[in-house]
């Protein structure tokens, strides 16, 4: 007891760690390097009551202190480099802006802007006008507005339009997008009731024709976008099903999941249903997002008819769920690119990523393979391999698009080997995402478009692996 004790009186106090710590006074102000010295002093207290021994120096707490104020600093929103095989991947923040969008979207972040101003008339002017003309000219819509994301565009939709009536909907659309959005919960919450019609594989006109009461407020197909049903299976196509709402004074609602404005069989892509060909069909109103296939930032757009739309716009819920003007900046700028469908491949990084070839990938592949595996410890071999990538975020979910990759493997064959590498990738300065898959950790190269800042992480590794 008198032991500690002694030890304790060697603490230093307070104010002696903050004298010696000035710099970090000027990085980080007085309360926090305070705060931060005096949860060590008592972490050291503690440790001296465990019977452990631990440095009573200045030096040492201050260091210790500063250690916590730069980790505490580093848990933010921070790049990554995206070697994980899935392009449009929702936990790496979906799509990259193409270079002028994200320059848009920084003005309209600094300055003053027209976000809802007209120039013209010096008079109030409106959010949606800054993207409405691009979208309706690009999907052949009379109207159209934006909202926070899809899950946001559907429940507004929705609520503006079905609040306290029903809504059939096919069994086999009732669909959970990864997270937290299913089609019966969204409808729940949006205030209106559910009417399931068919059977899961299997909806019929006439499914829909016998749920249509008074009680009906529209009709709504959801694109099934991460899956797909396969052998006997039948589902009512957009087209009839609005020529069906009609027929009833219903409007007809769809859900397309990734917004596709272009066709993607035109860039060697498996094809995926065009905004503009629901529109053509007859469609009312569709949704869909604008950071998967889009290439866009997060939102919502909702397109269609002008007098649904401006219903929609009047609900209050549509202020709760308005972007701001970063958002429609850098949407505006991407909504541009689509009217040179030529140069797309080239201007919209999603559609180069998507589009790039795996001849290219490979030599890519072959170019970086011994610097990897030159920076491995011996534990490790690299190879470059045949890999597929996923378009992701619920686009496309079957087909894969071939591509490369350096495949990392432990000689020993240890999983808990790979397990601690491609953590320590992700604790690099910049940290780079791979994935394990049949015992060895693939590294996807089809995102990789910055080569160099990729061969700069590489010798930070080894020190990565020991923390
Ligand atoms: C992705 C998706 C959503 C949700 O879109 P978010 O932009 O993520 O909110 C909704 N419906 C379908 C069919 C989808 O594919």
């Amino acid at each position: 007891m008198t032991g500690d004790q002694d030890i304790r009186s060697k603490l230093p106090s307070v104010d002696r760690v903050l004298q010696a710590s000035q710099e970090l006074v000027s990085r980080w102000g007085h309360q926090r390097v305070s705060e931060a010295i005096r949860a060590q002093l008592r972490s050291v207290r503690a440790g001296i009551n465990a019977q452990q021994a631990p440095d009573l120096s200045v030096q040492a707490i201050r260091s210790a202190a500063e250690r916590a104020l730069s980790a505490s600093d580093a848990h933010g929103l921070q790049p990554v480099i995206n070697l994980s095989g899935v392009v449009l991947h929702t936990n790496l923040g979906r799509a990259c802006l193409p270079a002028p969008a994200a320059e848009a979207a920084l003005q309209a972040a600094r300055y003053p802007n027209n976000l809802e101003y007209d120039l013209e008339t010096g008079k109030r002017g409106d959010r949606d006008s800054h993207v409405e003309a691009l979208i309706c000219e690009l999907t052949g819509s009379e109207a159209a507005t934006v909202v926070n994301n899809n899950a946001a565009a559907v429940l507004l939709a929705l609520s503006t339009l079905a609040k306290g009536k029903e809504v059939p909907v096919s069994r086999g659309e009732l669909v959970e997008i990864g997270g937290s959005f299913r089609v019966p919960e969204v409808m729940a919450s949006s205030g209106c009731t559910l009417v399931e019609v068919g059977a899961t594989n299997r909806t019929h006109l006439k499914d829909y024709r016998a749920a249509i009461s008074a009680q009906t407020a529209l009709l709504m197909k959801v694109h099934t976008s991460n899956y797909r049903l396969e052998g006997f299976t039948q589902s009512v196509d957009e087209k009839t099903l609005a020529e069906l709402a009609h027929e009833h004074g219903l409007p007809c609602i769809v859900d397309l999941g990734s917004g596709c404005l272009v066709d993607f069989a035109t860039y060697g892509l498996p094809a995926e249903p065009k905004a503009s060909e629901y529109i053509a069909h007859g469609v009312d109103l569709i949704t869909f997002s604008g950071d998967k296939l889009l290439g866009g930032p997060q939102c919502g757009i909702i397109a269609g008819k002008k007098a649904l739309i401006e219903r929609i716009c009047t609900n209050p819920l549509k202020r709760a769920l308005r972007v701001d003007g970063m958002i429609l900046a850098a949407l505006s700028e991407v909504l541009k690119l689509y009217r040179h469908p030529d140069s797309l491949k080239q201007t919209l990084p999603t559609l180069r990523q998507l589009t790039r070839p795996a001849i290219e990938i490979e030599a890519q592949a072959q170019r970086l393979c011994e610097e990897v595996a030159r920076h491995l410890p011996p534990a490790f071999t690299a190879t470059t391999t045949p890999c597929q990538s996923q378009i992701g975020s619920g686009a496309l979910p079957v087909e894969t698009l071939p591509s490369f990759a350096i495949a990392v493997e432990s000689i020993e064959h240890h999983d808990s080997d790979l397990r601690q590498l491609a953590a320590a990738l992700r604790r690099l300065p910049r940290p780079v995402i791979g994935r394990i898959h049949d015992g060895r950790l693939l590294l996807d190269l089809r995102c990789l478009d910055d080569e160099t800042l990729f061969l700069q992480q590489l010798p930070h590794l080894r020190e990565a692996l020991q923390c």
